[in-house]
Formats: C-alpha cells, sequence, structure tokens
C-alpha cells in the first residue's frame, strides 16, 4: 500500500490540477539532484503537460565539485602518511587524471566513511596517520563538518584536517539567472537544504529576478505540489516564496546547523563544476580554524590545465541540454566507467536517466497502485 506521499489518485489530480491552471508553456528548475533522480524515477514529467518544461539544476554536490579538488584529494591519498576518507560516490568522480579509486589503486590510502564523525574516529584511532576528510555537499552537510571540525580542536587532535568543497545553492541560483540563455521561470528549492537554512535567503531572488521559489520535497505528491504551487503563482504573475515542504521546513531553519555553520564557517567565492567560478558560493574554514584546513597543511601541487573532455557535464549542469542528448550518454559513458561526475553520483541527473530511462530500464509509476 501506498502513503499519502505516494498516492496514485492524489498524484493524477495534482497533474490534472496543473494541466487546467496553465495558459502557456513554463519552464521550471528543480535544483536538487534527488529531486531530479525522484522525477525520472517517476516519471513525473510525463505526467504533466508537456508545455511545462523541467529542468534539471545543478544540485548534486558530487557533481559540482570542481576537477581541481577532486585532484588534490588525489595527490592527498598518494602522500605518505596521508589517509583521504571519503564518501564512497566521491571514489569514482573523475578529476583530470584519475579518480580517487584509481590513487587507491597506485596505492594511495583512502576510505570510505558515511559521515564527517566518522572521519574523526579514524583520526582517533590512527594518532600517527593524517586524516584528511573530503568535505563535499551543500549546506545540508554543512552542519555535520562543522561538528567534526569542533570536537576535533576540543579534544586537541593534531592528525585531522579537511579538504573542503561545501558550496550554498542561493548563489547558484542567482549565477544560473544572470546567465544571458537563462531561461528559468520558476523553481523549485531543495527541501533537505532550507530544513537546514530556513527560507530567508531565497526572497531577495524571488523579488529581484520576480521568480516563484518553493521549498519542495522529494516525493511524486511533493513534487506535484511544488510545481502546481509554482505555475499558480507564474499564472497571475506573483513571485514569492513558498513552502511546500512545511514538514520539514521552519522558515527560520535550524537555529543549531546554522550556529554551527557560523562558528566554523565563512562564505567565499567557489568555483563550481560546469558553473565556473560563483561569487560567495562556497563555505571555508574560518581563521579561527585554518590548522583543520589541510590545503593550509600540507604542500601541495599546482593545479594542471584540465585536459580537453567529451563530458557534456557543464551543459547538463547549467540545465541546456538533458543528458540522453549527450553523445557519450550510455555509449562511452556509463555507470561503471563514467566520463563525467552527473553519471557517477546518486543525486546526478545522468545516472538518473541511465537507470531510469536507459533502453531496459525499470521504471516506477507514480500513478500505478
Ligand atoms: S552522459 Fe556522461 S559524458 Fe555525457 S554529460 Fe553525462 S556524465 Fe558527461
Amino acid at each position: 500500500m501506498r502513503d499519502r506521499f505516494h498516492d496514485p489518485e492524489r498524484v493524477r489530480q495534482l497533474a490534472a490540477r496543473i494541466g487546467r491552471r496553465m495558459t502557456r508553456g513554463w519552464r521550471i528548475m528543480e535544483v536538487c539532484g534527488g529531486q531530479t533522480h525522484a522525477i525520472v524515477r517517476y516519471g513525473i514529467d510525463e505526467l504533466i503537460p508537456a508545455e511545462l518544461e523541467l529542468i534539471h539544476g545543478p544540485g548534486c554536490p558530487v557533481c559540482v565539485t570542481p576537477i581541481e579538488l577532486i585532484d588534490r584529494a588525489c595527490e592527498l591519498a598518494c602522500t605518505p602518511g596521508v589517509r583521504v576518507c571519503s564518501f564512497g560516490d566521491m571514489l569514482r568522480v573523475p578529476g583530470s587524471s584519475g579518480d580517487l579509486h584509481s590513487a587507491r589503486a597506485r596505492g594511495g590510502r583512502v576510505q570510505i566513511v558515511y559521515s564527517p564523525l566518522d572521519a574523526l574516529a579514524v583520526a582517533r584511532a590512527q594518532p600517527d596517520t593524517q586524516i584528511v576528510f573530503f568535505a563535499v555537499g551543500f549546506e545540508t552537510t554543512a552542519p555535520a563538518t562543522a561538528l567534526s571540525v569542533a570536537r576535533a580542536r576540543a579534544e586537541g587532535l593534531r592528525n585531522f584536517s579537511l579538504l573542503v568543497a561545501h558550496v550554498r545553492v542561493p548563489p547558484a541560483l542567482e549565477a544560473l539567472l544572470d546567465a544571458p540563455e537563462a531561461q528559468v521561470d520558476g523553481f523549485l528549492a531543495a527541501g533537505h537544504v532550507c530544513s537546514v537554512m530556513g527560507l530567508d535567503e531565497y526572497a531577495p531572488l524571488c523579488e529581484r529576478y520576480h521568480v516563484p521559489i518553493v521549498a519542495t520535497g522529494f516525493t511524486p505528491v511533493d513534487l506535484l505540489e511544488g510545481l502546481l504551487a509554482c505555475v499558480d503563482q507564474l499564472e497571475v504573475g506573483r513571485a514569492e516564496v513558498v513552502n511546500q515542504y512545511a514538514r520539514a521546513v521552519a522558515s527560520s531553519g535550524n537555529r543549531s546547523a546554522l550556529e554551527l555553520i557560523r562558528q566554523v564557517f565563512q562564505v567565499e567565492d567557489r568555483c563550481w563544476r560546469g558553473l565556473g567560478s560563483i561569487r560567495s558560493s562556497g563555505l571555508a574554514l574560518r581563521a579561527e580554524f585554518a590548522e583543520f584546513d589541510a590545503e593550509h597543511r600540507f604542500a601541495l601541487g599546482v593545479p594542471q590545465p584540465l585536459p580537453a573532455s567529451r563530458c557534456w557535464s557543464a551543459r547538463v549542469l547549467r540545465g541546456e541540454v538533458k543528458p540522453t542528448a549527450c553523445p557519450e550518454f550510455g555509449r562511452a559513458c556509463q555507470p561503471l566507467h563514467p566520463l563525467g561526475a552527473p553519471m557517477v553520483s546518486d543525486e546526478g541527473a545522468c545516472a538518473a536517466y541511465y537507470r531510469y530511462r536507459a533502453p531496459g530500464a525499470v521504471e516506477a509509476s507514480a500513478v500505478d497502485g
């Protein structure tokens, strides 16, 4: 039996309401890769009117981590006395000349962990090894990273540091809207990011660019309610922040998590794979935590010029094309031998299309009870 967030009848009703509401075509971007996977998996894009185009956004933290940082992680893993701890899906993300898997095959030390606190435990257990946690993720994972480094400092651990790749969502939306080719009419914001950060950062974007932004969850009913809330606004010319995911999101966010982030991190410019450098889009350790910054602690090499790539991930991450438009999709690029990060990650758009839309894939249906 399906729960109310997967209720086929409710799904049908919402899709029909969206159709009745629309008087013209709209383009709505779902920001989060988890939402992209749900849309493709449940065929939400095939339930709604063809004139409502869903654009997949850059909300996959693994996908947007720049090649230079992958290269640094590989370099650290191959540095004597150092062990890199990382989430598992980072291991197959290609750098300029290999990934963390291949670094491990060359003798590098790489350990999969499920949280930064696991990496901290490794540091406690191996006092003679420098443990570097590859801190990837949006605002959702930043509080746990902040907690790990705060604890390391409190415990006086000298063998724990971070390679920080945390990124912030609102500046990326601003960059997408500033791009000359921008064609986004509204956004579904990622519910889990909003549960940490709240909604306050989105109101200035709504006002400045006149786009509605709806904090949205991840089930078929959530996504269709989010789309309806967006279309409702677009049809009457409104552009406000709406909270579809109120069961998890408070408009003020999670105060404890926000305070942890504020204590440990400061905002800085950050380079995103596919989008380039985006002002104020990254989190970096504050000066008082600089000793825990792996890029300060270790003498790392100068980034090398990037080789030409056949991967269209930049266009996919900007929402310009769907993954299936890439000439390498399902051919040279598949999950077991990816050419780009979006084919690797559980939140990558290319992986979603490969898993649920490639020939032979089994697609779930949001309307079959
Ligand atoms: S299908 Fe592969 S090569 Fe093409 S954009 Fe996606 S990750 Fe890159």
